[in-house]
């Protein structure tokens, strides 16, 4: 086991938190794999934004790296910089807009830049000149998110400023879905569409096309044609599906389970109420323990009443309000002990608590899960 902490004080010898999130680097491999071989030809730019979606950045981006991701995309300047400061070297897209002077940071640590209007890409190509750079660059078109690009619409004024500029190197030209996790496909073949037409610029030029890319997991499972040069896989490299009804094409598992440990064990009586608020209480005694997680972990008190946990492969609820630091779990009449496994997603023995269960009782998001983890959960890494 490699053990490896966020912002480390204390060394992988000493005992960590009791809370941590394990991380699975052959699961990561293998549903790396089976992306590739379900995209097949097409590049992989696996996305590692917000901390890899939890999962580490650096440590996943090591993995990728070795795996022969083709590029890496990130949502952030500072992503980026802190993976060429870590020894990455393959490419790195920075996929989320630019703004204020960044643009020299991205050329010093070579990353590649999202154009997403003519402004940009001249000031881009101005500030390389004067740097005497190239600077590389992907340009965004906006087929129907309305977050940031140029509108499929307006984009052959881009496409046309690019054959003016002399200091960038157009590396590619990419879109993102807004739909691609529904089942309902018809907004997403609509976009693919805008995309494909705003392409033809370079057909009807003779030009060399950058790289294409606009699909990510959602179209991944349902739209192969949208693989096109590259894709952009992001909750599915984790194991975890963008959505609850979609096709399962790509059999991925997931990546992380989150555990602790209990920490204390006590007989609450009846009539005793749990946590603050004191909004649950029983009629009767119960057996429970006490697991230090909270809301400031990222285990969403909006779970309270709602929430379970494995001990010994098997389900108990979460008593009361979840607190910032720790979980009251009702065992009943079974035993458990200080010390013992508390599974709050993965699995233990034949049973499973996943992500998305969590995301329901959160009423959020798969993709918010994770993303919440936060830094003060140790990630431990096992290979
Ligand atoms: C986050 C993101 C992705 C990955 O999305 P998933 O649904 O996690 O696969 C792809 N492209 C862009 C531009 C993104 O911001």
């Amino acid at each position: 086991m490699n053990n490896s902490i966020n912002h480390a004080t204390i060394s992988s010898e000493e005992i960590i938190r009791p809370t941590r999130l394990e991380i699975d680097l052959k699961i990561l491999t293998e549903n790396f794999r089976m992306i590739k071989e379900r995209v097949d030809p097409a590049q992989i730019m696996p996305i590692l934004k917000a901390n890899a979606y939890g999962h580490g950045l650096v440590r996943i981006a090591q993995l990728m790296q070795e795996l022969k991701a083709d590029c890496i995309g990130v949502a952030v300047l500072e992503e980026g910089i802190l993976l060429r400061e870590q020894g990455i070297t393959i490419p790195i897209l920075v996929l989320g807009g630019i703004w204020g002077n960044q643009i020299p940071h991205f050329l010093k640590h070579d990353l590649s830049i999202t154009a997403s209007s003519v402004g940009k890409l001249i000031q881009i190509d101005e500030i390389a000149g004067q740097m005497k750079r190239k600077a590389k660059v992907h340009l965004k078109i906006d087929t129907g998110l309305e977050r940031i690009g140029v509108h499929f619409y307006s984009a052959e004024k881009l496409l046309e400023a690019t054959l003016k500029c002399n200091n960038v190197i157009i590396e590619g030209i990419f879109s993102h879905f807004a739909n691609s996790d529904s089942l309902d496909m018809s907004y997403t073949h609509l976009q693919f569409e805008r995309f494909m037409n705003v392409l033809r610029f370079y057909e009807k030029r003779s030009l060399k096309i950058p790289i294409r890319h606009i699909s990510k997991s959602g179209s991944i499972l349902q739209m192969p044609e949208a693989n096109l040069d590259m894709v952009r896989p992001g909750i599915l490299l984790y194991g975890v599906y963008p959505s609850l009804e979609i096709p399962h094409t790509v059999r991925v598992k997931p990546a992380s389970t989150w555990k602790s440990l209990v920490v204390y064990f006590k007989v609450i009586k009846a009539n005793f109420p749990v946590g603050y608020g004191s909004t649950w209480q029983s009629d009767h005694d119960v057996r429970a323990v006490t697991v230090p997680v909270g809301y400031g972990d990222g285990y969403f008190r909006s779970m309270s009443h709602k929430a379970e946990v494995l001990i010994g492969g098997k389900r108990y609820p979460v008593i009361g309000r979840i607190s910032m630091d720790q979980i009251v779990v009702n065992i009943e009449n079974d035993s458990a002990f200080n010390g013992d496994e508390v599974v709050l997603f993965g699995r233990d023995r034949s049973e499973n608590i996943t992500v998305e269960e969590l995301a329901e009782w959160a009423g959020t998001i798969p993709y918010e899960i994770l993303t919440n983890i936060n830094t003060r959960v140790p990630r431990v890494y096992l290979d």
